[in-house]
């Protein structure tokens, strides 16, 4: 297949509760590419009882990592799509070492420039901005009960109209836990990892959300050349 020489995939990266979610909506929207959120992408599977969610259910259930070899082939397979062969923003992926070769591989592969950038928050906030996170059923998209309070009435959302808010299953204090305990396990070690390899832009995730993108969009711009 030919392919586009610039294309450009984007890894917002960092632990659960850093707003990862929102800002690649904001962001995709922003450059004009589209996103793929590997926990989206599950949650999607898994509502619909595909023999995808079938085999992710119980990770995410216990918020443990899904087996690299389902995830990785799942990102490749959208990413050898051709409304992909632009770029991609990423978000959720990778989160072990594995999955970030397999990354740099299909980078390599799919001729893309990769930029990683780590949005950084403090343990304490994290919790807090995961405990009142509510999402959209019907548009995704995430808001926060003090910080980026939902519509009221819901019927007024800007994205779509029909509001439907949940609260994620493991978003729940219990699984919540484990799953900034397998964080720092797994994928923490991916900062080194792409630090040394010269991809990795580190913002500060305590800004306004307005904040964390423009500094999102200036690191992006600053590295196009
Ligand atoms: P998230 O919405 O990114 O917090 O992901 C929710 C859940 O989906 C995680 O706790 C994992 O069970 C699974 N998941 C999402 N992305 C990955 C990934 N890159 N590798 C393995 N599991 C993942």
């Amino acid at each position: 297949m030919t392919r586009d020489k610039k294309a450009r995939y984007i890894v917002l990266f960092g632990p659960p509760g850093v707003g990862k979610g929102t800002q690649t909506k904001i962001v995709s929207d922003a450059v004009n590419l589209p996103s793929v959120s590997t926990g989206d992408v599950f949650r999607a599977n898994l509502s619909a009882n595909t023999e995808l969610g079938q085999a992710a259910k119980q990770y995410l259930t216990a918020g443990e990592l899904v087996p690299d070899d389902v995830t990785i082939k799942m990102v490749r397979d959208y990413l050898e799509q051709p409304g992909y062969s632009q770029g991609v923003i990423l978000d959720g992926f990778p989160r072990t070492l594995d999955q970030a070769e397999a990354l740099i591989q299909m980078a390599v592969e799919f001729e893309a420039r990769l930029n990683v950038i780590f949005i950084k928050v403090p343990q304490e906030i994290i919790v807090e901005r995961i405990s009142g996170r509510v999402i959209c059923r019907a548009c995704g998209q995430v808001f926060h009960q003090k910080f980026n309070p939902p519509p009221s009435p819901p019927g007024n959302c800007e994205f779509g109209g029909q509001c439907d808010f949940y609260q994620r299953d493991d978003d729940r204090a219990e699984i919540v836990s484990n799953r900034i305990l397998v964080y720092h396990e797994q994928t923490m070690p991916l900062l080194k990892f792409f630090e040394n390899k010269g991809l990795l832009d580190v913002l500060d995730g305590t800004q306004a959300i307005e904040e964390v993108t423009k500094t999102v969009l200036d690191i992006l711009s600053g590295k196009t050349s």
